[in-house]
């Protein structure tokens, strides 16, 4: 995505800060406080590439605001990565642990470099690098990293083991990590499970039949695949589902179980049988009522918005609808359910997994999912509510309800 997008990126979530600000009458003082970020840190990275280079990569960790508790986010690798997104990014997460009330506050880290050309064993030299230089800024009580985009259970382990090696064993310095690890049950599929629960409220609300509903998925790495998964169990026909390389579609339906034995064996899901291709654009515009943008932000925008056929638009992905097609699909009576509750289930089970490696002391899954869907559903039962009874869409309402509670607390605590 071209560096001019990202910088809108961060300059929307401002905006869309600053609409909920309006309604709720903020303090100019309060604006500043919460636009600004805590602390940003930007690492250099040095790492000697197999092929004998030295290649110098650069990371960030942002700390938007530690009001409510440690600063929590996840940590992603992907060559678009720089410090308008990470800002960005890191705010959201204030907003989204506010929103499911969970005691934490917002970060966000990166790495800006291409994951699918490093070897395996230079993706887990940035992991360490990366760790070995953030150490300072992190702690389980002051900010725990968790995983993002590309990046998984295993960068975790790596990462957890090198801060071990300066500052002792220590599992709760990060969350996602392998259950083998202290990694919590139900964490790898928690953002997809929670993004369903979320799915199936709605579908209530706005009167859509979820058994007898044609769903489209963009994107099918962690969060996707998940929620292509749970879709179908729900007994939504997933008609659509896409990877970077482009998308597949069949009118019928896709045999999702079929279909990720099929990644898992080819490494993409390009040329599964009896599809026809399409491409990610296409893909948004495809006659469905549940459209679920799971990859990448800005992917609908100005240009597309007014195609879209959905009854309701789910953002699994961060920020994936620009402002302007925020405002195209409100016009044309399309629900948007923001990323800041839709993709919280993540989260939430980060916590769950923080408090058990605080307690030593495991859950079982039975229990996690029991927990994780009451505190996703309560959080958009409190969104929604407050949308319907102060006429403001939802997103609008998730920001109001965030910066209330964050705004309570900063109050509490003294301003600083
Ligand atoms: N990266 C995920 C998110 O954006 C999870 C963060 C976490 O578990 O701390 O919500």
């Amino acid at each position: 995505m071209a560096s001019q997008e990202k910088i809108r990126i961060n300059d929307n979530t401002k905006l869309l800060f600053d609409r909920a600000a309006d309604f709720l009458k903020l303090s100019e003082e309060g604006r500043n406080l919460l636009k600004t970020p805590y602390r940003e840190l930007t690492v250099q990275m040095p790492i000697r590439m197999d092929n004998g280079e030295l290649k110098v990569f650069t990371g960030y960790r942002i700390q938007h605001n530690g009001s409510r508790g440690p600063y929590k986010g996840g940590i992603r690798f992907h060559p678009s990565v720089d410090i308008d997104e990470v800002r960005a990014l890191a705010a959201l997460m204030t907003w989204k642990t506010a929103i499911i009330n969970i005691p934490f506050g917002g970060a966000k880290g990166g790495v800006t470099c291409d994951p699918k050309k490093l070897s395996i064993g230079e993706l887990e030299k940035v992991s360490k690098s990366y760790m070995s230089k953030i150490d300072l800024v992190i702690g389980p009580y002051r900010d725990i990293p968790a995983p993002d985009m590309n990046t998984n259970a295993q960068v975790m382990a790596w990462m957890m083991s090198e801060y071990g090696k300066k500052h002792g064993h220590t599992l709760a310095i990060v969350t996602g990590k392998p259950v083998a690890l202290g990694g919590s049950l139900g964490r790898e599929e928690a953002t997809g499970r929670g993004c369903v629960y979320i799915v199936k409220e709605a579908c209530n609300d706005y009167g859509v039949d979820i058994k007898s509903s044609i769903s489209v998925i963009q994107g099918f790495g962690n969060v996707g695949s998940n929620v292509a998964r749970f879709m179908a169990e729900e007994g939504s026909r997933v008609v659509a589902v896409s990877d970077v390389q482009g998308g597949i579609y069949n009118p019928e339906g896709l045999d999702i179980t079929a279909l990720l034995k099929y990644r898992d064996e080819n490494g993409s899901i390009a040329g599964f049988p009896n599809t026809t291709k399409v491409t990610n654009e296409e893909l948004i515009e495809l006659p469905c009522d549940i459209l679920i943008p799971a990859a990448l932000e800005g992917v609908i925008h100005a240009d597309n918005a007014k195609n879209i056929k959905a009854k309701i638009v789910i953002e699994a992905a961060n920020a994936p609808v620009s402002i302007t097609a925020d405002e195209i699909l409100k016009s044309k009576n399309i629900p948007v359910i923001p990323d800041i509750i839709a993709n919280a289930g993540g989260v939430v089970v980060s916590y769950f997994e923080w408090v058990q490696n605080l307690q030593q002391f495991t859950w079982d899954l039975d229990e996690i999912n029991f927990k994780l869907k009451k505190r996703i559903v309560k959080g958009y039962r409190d969104v929604f509510d407050y949308s319907k009874k102060n006429n403001l869409s939802l997103r609008t309402a998730a920001f109001a309800v965030a910066i209330e509670r964050v705004i309570e607390v900063v109050k509490l605590r003294g301003w600083g």
